[in-house]
């Protein structure tokens, strides 16, 4: 007992207060699209080593619901025409929000009226359907000491039954799919869907695949898409709290 009471001690408090710093060093935060991305061909250098098709040479927008953050294009323009920054916050929101071209855009979609009744608390079903595991991992690293999501009134349950939404990873699997809407239908009214990563925004990697549904939002009314490959815990914290109206300042 001494001898957990004198390690506690000699660990300190080590959970990140918000606005936390920037992503550690293997993270991929916002990508920054520079001058050189929306003239000439330059979005045609960065595109033709993109193999999610995130990039699109014509329109010279990058979408981050597909993008899965690799920096192959950051590589291949010379970081002339897109560089990635460590900052974690990441736009979310509806799908349409996650495709940048340089424009101002605001961080988070309008929340919907669901937002004012559930107040300061949220509590979310998780389902994994059909991914890698890697957004499982970050999502579940939300609930230890560095990250405390539970200090936000934010929590993971059980059953649908006590949630007040789905936050689901993973393009969904056709095996999947059933799993996913029993789930939700499980889940009292309003309930919200919250979707982190790119396989759930766009089916990621396996996106065409004849076993996927190519994202959660052709299976159910997503309310929050929240990019990456997989997000980072702080992103997904940022993209949260920003739904719930609570962005850190
Ligand atoms: S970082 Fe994103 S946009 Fe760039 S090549 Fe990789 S997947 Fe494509």
């Amino acid at each position: 007992m001494l001898e957990s009471i004198l390690k506690r001690a000699r660990t300190g408090n080590v959970t990140v207060g918000l606005p936390a710093g920037d992503l550690p060093a293997l993270f991929r935060g916002m990508p920054v699209i520079g001058d050189a991305f929306r003239s000439g061909n330059v979005a045609s250098m960065c595109a033709r080593v993109c193999a999610t098709d995130a990039i699109d040479p014509e329109k010279k927008t990058i979408d981050l619901g597909r993008c899965v953050f690799c920096g192959l294009c950051e590589e291949a323009c010379g970081g002339e025409g897109i560089r990635f920054s460590r900052d974690p916050r990441l736009p979310s929101g509806k799908r349409e929000h996650l495709v940048l071209g340089g424009q101002e855009f605001s961080p988070l979609a309008a929340a919907t009226g669901i937002r004012s009744l559930l107040g300061r608390s949220l509590h979310l079903r998780e389902v994994s359907a059909g991914g890698c595991n890697g957004c499982d991992l970050e999502a579940q690293a939300l609930g230890n000491p560095i990250f405390d999501l539970q200090r936000f009134g934010i929590d993971f349950v059980a059953s649908p039954r006590h949630a007040d939404g789905l936050l689901v990873t993973g393009p969904v699997s056709k095996n999947m799919r059933e799993a996913l809407v029993k789930t939700y239908e499980a889940i009292a009214e309003p309930r919200i869907v919250i979707a982190i990563g790119a396989c759930s925004a766009s089916g990621g990697i396996f996106r065409g695949s004849y076993a996927v549904e190519d994202g959660v939002g052709n299976v159910l009314p997503v309310d929050l898409f929240i990019p990456g490959c997989p997000p980072h815990p702080l992103t997904l914290l940022y993209a949260i709290l920003g739904f719930l109206g609570r962005p850190p300042e």
